[in-house]
């Protein structure tokens, strides 16, 4: 039945949407799918919602467009093709495996673009298949040459705006590649999340100097001890910085890192056992402490040594109990928890009420004391004060003028001022320093190598740090109808939070900067203003007009009303017919994607909208919808629980399937499928069916409506209007509940 419908939808041409002045229109896209492997439930799930929504506004009398493009462009399909063209059987028929296809035909699969294309038509296939109301004239791909021409217009209008940079910046990078990585790159699509951390530098007796890594520098006032793992190696290395080359002691890890960043150079190794007992001076107060073992310490994250401020750290609370418990004495002398900070309805020393609460018992409870650490740390820097005796705490100034500094600056100010302060002055005494890390480490590429940050220089990076720019995407989110509303606070903190973002490659499919060669536009980067594209596509090659024609000029014309029609070198009447055209869809009235790319794709697009268009222009809705869990669990190639869209719909039929995905979950809610799902829902419909037949055997209908046909009605109208109310609302779950 599904096969014949969809047939005839094609060929009756049905859903193919031309401008029809005097209709409304609604125009809606979901995000466009990488074809380096097949269409999956994922996609079924972020197509699925566009497409109902696209029938319910043609029910109701809109002129609906929802058309679909494939993204070529980036490094993943090279990664595949790559894994395709060793040949290895293993590889391939694991492969096929995961993605429901022959052995033998992704063996015959030579480049990058071939495998592109092979996982396109086999998902466009099923897409049809799966009754997406899509108009296929409109289809595009991103190295299609008129796209490509799109892109460089793009892109010279982000550079004639200011807000393309070239320079040097941090950014995740795969070691092995060389080259930047974003979250279209890792493994399982993670997206590196690059933060700095500070550095303060404890001089130490012995003529090295202990570089402690911190979130929260305003401590340093309380540092009763230095750690570092007993079990980890350490190096001693010459370091680069501001002030000229520095001998410094950090774990061997991170003296790696960190030269991605700036030249380090390695004099020796030492065991981290080596280093206990050794003594360094608190750059603030003076005062003299001890290097001391605590097996906590993450020698990847920072420098791998660390400052001990048990009374506001738990995991400096519970390491420093262990070691006193240890000691023969048993006592904290010279080690007792110096409180610093202010906090209602905690006593002077947070760390331990948060750790005693939660009875903690050891260092090594990781994530009781995670949780502890980010309480802390969040009631700390919401509500704390720093204390006013701060000042007593300088035993001798190492930095002139440190004691008038506690006193004036830092004594009775709200922590958070307090973390700037002491952090600047640090710095601008030398005593400070800055390194990145990424946060949420490991983050590995795709080819397997963890993820570092590199400091890389002359690169060009779209300036998502510009603060005006980010004032217009702010004042564009607020005029956007939200689904669900939940999700504002996590994109005005997106937009706050983004910084360049180095947005070419070295390697991979798709654009090249026009004024860079060699430098290829990355995909987060060239999949930001595509919906317009989608408008005039069909007509630039209906009018064969041909790519080397699809100049700025044209661009400028088409897309902005802009400079003048006679002088473009192409028909007058096209490129009036191409303008029309564009003007009637846009702005876009429903954007679609996974709630995963709200802090990239999905902020990258409001972004690009308002650099480029006019107000009236800007998007109007985004839908941001849940995972797809696969009996409980996040779906990942890797994991190898990936139910391919044509494998589905050819074993369940697209009826079942699409029940199963729209009444499963809410919009923004994760949605759990497995094969029990999908065999009730079967059996659901399989009695709506029976039902609706049964019908057909009984003999005494009459024309009369008595009550009980009265009351039906009732029922039947209550809830079409319900379910009405509940898609104008994109309550797709709510509706197909009303419904079936
Ligand atoms: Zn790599």
């Amino acid at each position: 039945m599904a096969r014949k419908w969809s047939r005839i939808w094609e060929e009756e041409r049905v859903y193919e949407a031309d401008p029809k002045e005097g209709l409304p229109k609604y125009f809606l896209t979901a995000a466009f799918m990488y074809p380096n492997g097949p269409a999956h439930v994922g996609h079924a799930r972020t197509y699925l919602i566009p497409d109902i929504l696209a029938r319910f506004f043609r029910g109701l009398g809109y002129n609906v467009l929802f058309p679909m493009g494939f993204h070529y462009t980036g490094t993943p399909i090279l990664a595949l093709a790559e894994g395709l063209a060793t040949g290895d059987p293993q590889y391939v028929s694991n492969v096929a495996k995961v993605f429901q296809v022959e052995s033998e035909e992704l063996m015959k699969l030579k480049d990058p673009v071939d495998v592109a294309r092979f996982f396109h038509e086999i998902s466009k296939k099923a897409m049809k298949l799966y009754g997406l109301s899509i108009d296929w004239r409109r289809e595009f791909t991103t190295i299609d040459p008129e796209f490509k021409a799109f892109i460089r217009w793009q892109f010279k209008k982000l550079l004639d705006s200011g807000y393309l940079t070239r320079g040097s910046h941090p950014v995740g990078w795969c070691p092995r590649h060389n080259m930047p990585v974003g979250m279209h790159d890792t493994k399982d699509d993670v997206e590196p999340e690059i933060d700095e951390v500070y550095l303060i530098k404890f001089a130490g007796l012995d003529g090295l100097n202990y570089v402690v890594a911190t979130l929260r520098p305003e401590t340093v006032l309380g540092v009763t001890n230095i750690w570092v793992n007993p079990n980890v190696k350490y190096c001693i290395a010459s370091v680069e910085t501001s002030r000229g080359t520095d001998t410094w002691v950090l774990s061997c890890e991170a003296a790696k890192k960190l030269g991605f960043q700036r030249n380090v150079e390695i004099v020796r190794e030492v065991s981290g056992e080596d280093l206990i007992g050794r003594k360094a001076v608190n750059p603030v107060t003076g005062r003299v402490i001890q290097v001391i073992e605590a097996s906590f310490v993450d020698p990847k994250f920072g420098t791998g040594v660390v400052m001990s401020v048990p009374a506001h750290a738990p995991y400096d609370y519970v390491a420093l109990r262990d070691y006193v418990l240890n000691k023969k004495s048993g006592s904290w002398e010279g080690l007792e928890p110096i409180p610093l900070i202010k906090v209602e309805g905690y006593s002077d020393i947070p760390a331990k009420d948060a750790v005693e609460r939660l009875d903690i018992k050891s260092q090594e409870e990781h994530i009781l004391l995670d949780n502890a650490t980010k309480e802390v740390y969040r009631v700390e820097l919401e509500s704390g004060v720093m204390r006013s005796d701060l000042a007593n705490l300088i035993e001798q100034e190492v930095i002139k003028g440190a004691r008038d500094f506690i006193l004036n600056e830092i004594s009775g100010v709200p922590v958070k001022e307090a973390r700037e302060k002491i952090k600047n002055f640090l710095l601008s005494n030398g005593f400070g320093d800055l390194m990145y890390d990424v946060m949420n480490a490991p983050v590995y590429c795709r080819c397997g190598t963890e993820i570092v940050v590199k400091i890389v220089k002359d690169q060009w990076f779209i300036n998502y740090g510009d603060t005006g720019w980010k004032k217009l995407a702010l004042e564009a989110l607020s005029k956007i109808r939200l689904v669900p509303e939940e999700a504002r606070t996590q994109f005005v903190n997106t937009i706050y939070w983004l910084r360049e973002k180095a947005c070419t490659r070295s390697r991979g499919l798709g654009t090249e900067l026009p004024w860079a060669p060699g430098w290829i536009i990355e995909s987060l980067s060239d999949s930001t203003i595509y919906m317009a594209f989608y408008t005039v596509i069909h007509k630039i090659r209906e009018y064969g007009v041909p790519p080397e024609k699809l100049t700025y000029e044209f661009w400028d014309y088409v897309m902005l009303g802009s400079g003048e029609p006679d002088k473009i070198g192409v028909d007058r009447k096209v490129l009036e017919d191409l303008r029309r055209e564009f003007l009637y869809w846009y702005p876009l009235d429903s954007r679609h994607s996974g709630k995963d790319l709200i802090p990239n794709h999905l902020t990258f697009f409001i972004f690009n909208h308002v650099a480029i268009f006019p107000e009236s222009l800007w998007p109007r809705q985004i839908v941001a919808n849940g995972w797809v869990l696969i009996q409980g669990e996040k779906m990942a190639k890797s994991r190898g629980n990936i139910f391919p869209l044509h494998w589905l719909v050819s074993t369940y039929s697209p009826d079942v399937v699409r029940l199963a995905i729209a009444s499963g979950a809410e919009v923004e809610s994760d949605l759990n499928l497995d094969i029990e799902v999908l065999d009730s829902t079967k059996a659901k419909l399989r009695s709506i069916h029976d039902l609706i037949t049964s019908f057909s055997n009984v003999s005494d209908l009459s024309d009369v409506i008595g009550l009980p046909e009265k009351w039906l009605l009732s029922r039947f109208a209550r809830n079409v209007l319900g379910a009405y109310e509940d898609l104008s609302k994109v309550r797709v779950r709510a509706a197909c509940l009303k419904i079936f």
